[in-house]
């Protein structure tokens, strides 16, 4: 979120075998800040497990990882300042949606005032303001998703990670949602980088778009580049480009 000219991710010579499965070979990329990176390749690809090294949640193998220039290779997630979007948008189900997007502002003791605001703030964002005092059942498939996000950006992390957020909604939905995080890209200058394995999503959605290929990355590029001078045969056909 600030503008300064440091990296806000760099991955070097990333790699991630799970026993003998290697899974991720050396991946370099470098995300400026407050760009909308999307990370794109067909199932088993190895997207969710690039997402997950990013986050912490899986031990990479080799390489090293930065986040605004600080080396965070080898911390735990809750030392990385990422907050992560899943496709399966678990709430809990007995709290509020006020509460539900609260609640990483409770635990880290940000006083309740200052929570409250917050999270008034976010719901405005994401259009939810009227339905603060509702439980999730009481809600509808995109209304969560909203909440899911709302959660994530209430505590302001350095990069936002999407996993295929919106695999889970209806076409229509879908598509709407895809102008939402947009809008909401554009409005807090927020560094995301998302998965999907939808083409169109990436053509629509992204700054710059990342193909991938069974853990190796095959063109980094603006949507522009990608589909007027696809790398390989594989990134034109993929991306829907006469090869
Ligand atoms: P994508 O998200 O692009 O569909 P994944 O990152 O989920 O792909 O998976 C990439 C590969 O890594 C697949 O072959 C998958 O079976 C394997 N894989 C993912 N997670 C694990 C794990 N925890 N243990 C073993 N293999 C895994
Ligand atoms: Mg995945």
């Amino acid at each position: 979120m600030d503008s300064g000219d440091q990296a806000a991710l760099r991955a070097e010579g990333l790699s991630k075998s799970f026993g003998g499965l290697d899974v991720l070979h050396g991946i370099d990329i470098e995300i400026g800040s407050g760009e909308f990176l999307v990370l794109v390749g067909p199932s088993g690809c190895g997207k969710s497990t690039l997402l997950n090294c990013i986050a912490g949640l899986e031990e990479i193998t080799g390489g090293r990882l930065f986040i605004d220039g600080r080396e965070v290779t080898g911390e735990p997630p809750k030392d990385r300042d990422i907050a992560m979007v899943f496709q399966s948008y678990a709430l809990y189900p007995t709290m509020s949606v006020a509460q539900n997007i609260g609640f990483g502002l409770k635990i880290r003791r940000v006083p309740k005032a200052e929570a409250e605001a917050k999270v008034r703030e976010v719901a405005g964002l994401l259009q939810i303001d009227h339905l603060l005092d509702r439980l999730p059942a009481q809600l509808s498939g995109g209304q969560r998703q909203r909440v899911a996000m709302g959660r994530a950006l209430v505590r302001e992390p350095a990069l936002f990670l999407f996993d295929e957020p919106l695999s889970n909604l209806d076409a229509k939905l879908r598509v709407e949602m895809r102008a939402e995080i947009k809008r909401i890209h554009a409005a807090t200058g927020a560094t995301i980088v998302y998965v999907t394995h939808d083409q169109i999503e990436a053509m629509t959605m992204a700054t710059r778009i990342v193909v991938l290929k069974g853990g190796h990355v095959q063109q980094i590029g603006t949507p522009e580049e990608i589909y007027d001078r696809p790398a390989n045969t594989f990134v034109a056909d993929f991306m829907g480009a006469p090869p």
